[in-house]
C-alpha cells in the first residue's frame, strides 16, 4: 500500500524465542528483518510467506541482524531474486562453516548477500536504515534504525547491555532522538533468569582468571562463534604469561576455530586478538603436560576427548572442565557426556553470563531511547511483557498499522 502509514507485521516471534521475522512496510517498500530457525524444541511449522519464499517476490530486501542459527538459518528458503543484507562479519563466519562442512548453510548462496557496514546508512525504497553495532554474544550484532519518513524504527535485534560494549551501544542509541517504535528482543522474558545470567564479562574475566590460576590444566567448552568469551579466555592466559608465571600457559584450539579468529581480527581488530592461540597437535602433549594450558574441546573430536579422559583420571586435582555456554545446552548428547564425566569427579566449573538483555535492563532501555510503541518478539508470550512501558501486543501473522505524522 501506498499510503503514509507504516505497517509492521510479525510472521514468527510474537511467542518463541527462535525463528523471528518481522516485516516493515512504508510507501510500497516492504523489507523483512531475520529468517532463522526455529530452536530444536520450539516444534513449528515451516514458515512460509508469500512474495518472500513463494509467488512473485514482493519484498525489497531481507536484513540479518547476526549469524545465530535462530536469526539467518533460513536464508537458503528466500526466493533468490529478493537482496539478503548482513554485516560483512556474518557473511564471512557463514563462508567459514559452508567451508568446514558442507553441510551447514548448504542452500546458501554467499554471492548474493550484501554487506552492510555498522553506522553507514542505506536507502532501501522509502526506508532509510542505519546499522548499528550492538553488544551480544554473536560478534558484530547488529540493531537497525529504520526511518519512515519521520517516523522512527529501532530493531534491535539480540542484544544485552551487561556485555563490554554496552556504553558504545547506549551512546549510539542516544543519538537517535525519538523513536516512535522500538521492536526488541525479550528472551529473558520468558526464561527463568539466573543472577549469573546478567554477571558483566569483566566478572566473568575475574572468574575465569581464578579458574585457570587454580587449573593448571583448563578445558574450555563454549560456542565457536561467542569471540566475546574467547577474549576474556585470551586476555586471562596473556595475563598470566605477563605478570605472574614466566613459564607461561598453552591457550590451545583447532583449525576452525584458528579460522574464526582471524575473521575476528580482520573484521573488528579494534575489538579482537588472540594473540597466544596455538593449534593441537599430538607433538604438543608434552608441553602442555609441562607448561599447563587452556584447551577448547570440540565435542566429537575423539582426541580433545581422549584427552580429558586422561587428565582427569590422572591429575583431577589440577584439571578442570569450564563449561561457558547456556546451561540448556548441557541437557543432551555429548555435551551432557562430558559434563557429567568432570561433574562426577567435581571437577566441572559453569562460567556464563546471558547474551541477552536481562529484565530490568530492558525495562531502563525503553526508557532510554524514549519509545511510544514497543514490540516484543523473541520471546514465548508472558505477562512479564505487561512490565514495559507502552508495550503493544501482537500475535504471529497479526499486522499493526501505525500514523507517521
Ligand atoms: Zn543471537
Amino acid at each position: 500500500m501506498n499510503d503514509e502509514k507504516v505497517r509492521v507485521t510479525v510472521y514468527r516471534g510474537s511467542n518463541q524465542i527462535g525463528g523471528c521475522c518481522t516485516e516493515i512496510s512504508y510507501k510500497g517498500t516492504r523489507i523483512a528483518i531475520d529468517f532463522g530457525s526455529p530452536l530444536p524444541e520450539e516444534n513449528t511449522k515451516e514458515l512460509n510467506i508469500t512474495g518472500l519464499t513463494c509467488g512473485q517476490s514482493a519484498f525489497d530486501a531481507v536484513l540479518l541482524t547476526h549469524y545465530h542459527g535462530d536469526h539467518v538459518g533460513e536464508i537458503g528458503r528466500i526466493n533468490t531474486d529478493i537482496p539478503v543484507y548482513m554485516g560483512g562479519f556474518a557473511k564471512d563466519v557463514i563462508t567459514a562453516y559452508k567451508n568446514h562442512n558442507h553441510h551447514f548453510f548448504a542452500d546458501v548462496d554467499i554471492d548474493r548477500i550484501d554487506e552492510l557496514v555498522a553506522g553507514t546508512e542505506i536507502t532501501i525504497g522509502s526506508l532509510q536504515i542505519t546499522p548499528i553495532l550492538s553488544d551480544h554474544s554473536a560478534a558484530e550484532s547488529l540493531m537497525f534504525l529504520i526511518k519512515a519518513g519521520g517516523f522512527q524504527i529501532l530493531h534491535t535485534g539480540d542484544f544485552r547491555l551487561h556485555g563490554r560494549y554496552r556504553e558504545e551501544l547506549l551512546s549510539n542509541v542516544e543519538k537517535f532522538g525519538k523513536v516512535d517504535l522500538l521492536i526488541t528482543e525479550g528472551t529473558t522474558l520468558s526464561r527463568k533468569e539466573k543472577d549469573k545470567d546478567n554477571y558483566t564479562e569483566e566478572h566473568v574475566e575475574n572468574m575465569v582468571w581464578d579458574c585457570i590460576c587454580e587449573n593448571k590444566y583448563c578445558f574450555i567448552i563454549l560456542s565457536s562463534t561467542n569471540f566475546e568469551r574467547f577474549q576474556v579466555f585470551s586476555n586471562c592466559i596473556d595475563k598470566y604469561r605477563k605478570d605472574k608465571r614466566p613459564s607461561g600457559k598453552y591457550f590451545v584450539v583447532d583449525d576452525f576455530q584458528k579460522s574464526l579468529f582471524e575473521i575476528a581480527e580482520k573484521r573488528l581488530p579494534e575489538r579482537y586478538q588472540f594473540k597466544t592461540k596455538t593449534t593441537y597437535a599430538k607433538n604438543l602433549d608434552e608441553g602442555m603436560a609441562n607448561k599447563g594450558f587452556v584447551m577448547l574441546l570440540r565435542a566429537g573430536n575423539a582426541a580433545h576427548e581422549a584427552l580429558l579422559r586422561k587428565y582427569l583420571e590422572e591429575c583431577p586435582s589440577k584439571t578442570c572442565l569450564i563449561y561457558s555456554m547456556w546451561s540448556g545446552y548441557m541437557n543432551n548428547g555429548k555435551l551432557k557426556e562430558l559434563t557429567s564425566l568432570a561433574h562426577d569427579k567435581n571437577r566441572l566449573r559453569i562460567i556464563h553470563s546471558s547474551g541477552h538483555v536481562t529484565k530490568q535492563d530492558l525495562i531502563d532501555f525503553v526508557d532510554t531511547v524514549a519509545a511510544k510503541n514497543v514490540i516484543v518478539i523473541h520471546a514465548e508470550k508472558t505477562k512479564e511483557m505487561e512490565s514495559l512501558k507502552n508495550h503493544i501486543s501482537i500475535e504471529d501473522g497479526e499486522t499493526i498499522v501505525f500514523e507517521t505524522c
